[in-house]
């Protein structure tokens, strides 16, 4: 008997036959005596929908209140599922965040999950029951309901996982496992059996949509098994894709496992930058201080004492940096300022880079064999990242995956 966690995302809940299918598969797990605590998301469409209507009333929604009325997308399938359970002869109970008790801080719609009550749901399991739990949202210590950030259901399931020390984390969704790119721009794309959970994290942060970012460093933090699936595969017998721990893994790992790409990002020039000390502080201080996250950075060797100096922010953030530097710009003397939001990020990601010499050459030498220029380049000890031109992202991720040998089986 094991302690599973799943979570089914929005597609997997999105109508009343689905949740039917659900709760089937729900009592196929159970009757082989495993217990499960099954997380769900909104259905689909449902928090565009909330967030659009609260859009309608006030036009940059107060946060609380945003949390308030978005968190009910997710309350509405938990009791749609547990009467689908019961239904079907099962004991189920639904609970919202606050009556688990997920305690988060107060930063209302990207909220951190800070502590877990995890009694009530473990007497409920010793009783034969099936736990449901709304994704997505906590409540703080004065008692407001937060929600995590989009996607934040995979958090969810992670965090109850962990608080549970469950033997699993299923997270359901309508893929049926990670991929070695987006395999709707490369057709060869192959579904990998195992990826590092570092890995994971560097193909959900440079922009694979499988998983959360957040519930990625939570999985890796606790140490959570984690698991992808798709919930339209009717067997059980499907293993999906595992995020292995590095160290339980002695098989030989493919060298390079993915292919990520991002169209969310926008780059900043600033020319005749002042090539003295502080001058990345005075450039990315008020940046930061206008919470806007700074991904890559550039700045070259100085020439005549000046010099120009590069990064990249996510695109929504683009015009609120743009205003933030302009007295920047002025205070610092600086020439001025060259940007656009017309590009993409495409990373090579892999392990196997830590021990392997010559993946940056057969990078950078595939993109110019296709006359991509590269922008701007960044690295870390399992990633090369490039900017390019963002009508070039489909041609530079089918080419880069096809000189990893990304569709050949391993
Ligand atoms: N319903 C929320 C969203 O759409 C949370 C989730 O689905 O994970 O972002
Ligand atoms: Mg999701």
């Amino acid at each position: 008997m094991a302690l599973i966690v799943q979570k089914y995302g929005g597609t997997s809940v999105g109508s009343p036959e689905r949740i039917k299918n659900v709760a089937k598969r729900i009592a196929r797990w159970h009757a082989r005596g495993h217990q499960l605590v099954v997380v769900v998301s909104a259905m689909s469409g449902e928090t565009n929908r909330l967030i659009a209507l609260a859009r309608e009333v006030q036009s940059l929604p107060d946060p609380r209140e945003l949390d308030v009325m978005v968190s009910t997308g997710e309350q509405v399938t938990i009791g749609l599922l547990a009467m689908a359970l019961k239904d079907i002869g099962l004991k189920a109970l639904s609970y919202t965040g606050a009556q688990v008790k997920i305690v988060t801080d107060s930063a209302y719609t990207k909220a951190r999950i800070l502590k877990i009550d995890e009694q009530r749901m473990r007497a409920d399991l010793n009783d034969g029951c099936v736990v449901v739990v709304a994704g997505f949202q906590g409540v703080d210590e004065h008692g407001s309901i937060t929600t995590l950030g989009r996607g934040g259901s995979d958090t969810t399931g992670v965090a109850l996982a962990a608080a549970l020390k469950a033997d699993e984390c299923q997270i359901y969704t309508d893929v049926d496992g990670v991929y070695t790119t987006d395999p709707r721009i490369v057709p060869e794309a192959r579904r990998l059996k195992t990826i590092t959970f570092e890995e994971m994290l560097e193909m959900a942060s440079l922009g694979s949509k499988v998983l959360q970012t957040r519930s990625v460093e939570f999985a890796g933090k606790y140490k959570v098994r984690l698991r992808v699936l798709s919930s339209f595969d009717e067997s059980d017998d499907d293993e999906g894709t595992l995020i292995t721990f590095e160290e339980d893994e002695n098989m030989e790992q493919a060298i390079i496992s993915g292919i990520a790409f991002s169209r969310d990002e926008a780059k900043i020039t600033i020319l005749g930058v002042p090539d003295r000390p502080g001058i990345a502080y005075q450039i990315l201080g008020p940046v930061g201080d206008a919470n806007v996250d700074v991904d890559m950075i550039v700045q070259n060797v100085g020439h005549d004492g000046l010099t120009d100096f590069s990064f990249t922010v996510h695109r929504n953030d683009y015009q609120k940096t743009l205003k933030t530097l302009e007295p920047v710009i002025k205070h610092i003397q600086a020439r001025g300022i060259v940007s656009g939001d017309k590009i993409a990020k495409v990373s090579v990601v892999g392990v196997g880079m830590r021990s392997h010499a010559g993946i940056a050459s057969t990078a950078f030498r595939t993109l110019a064999e296709e006359g991509i220029n590269i922008e701007m380049i960044s690295t870390s000890e399992i990633k090369i990242s490039v900017v390019i031109d963002e009508k070039y992202t489909e041609l530079a991720v089918r080419v880069l995956h096809k000189a990893f040998n990304l569709d050949q089986a391993s």
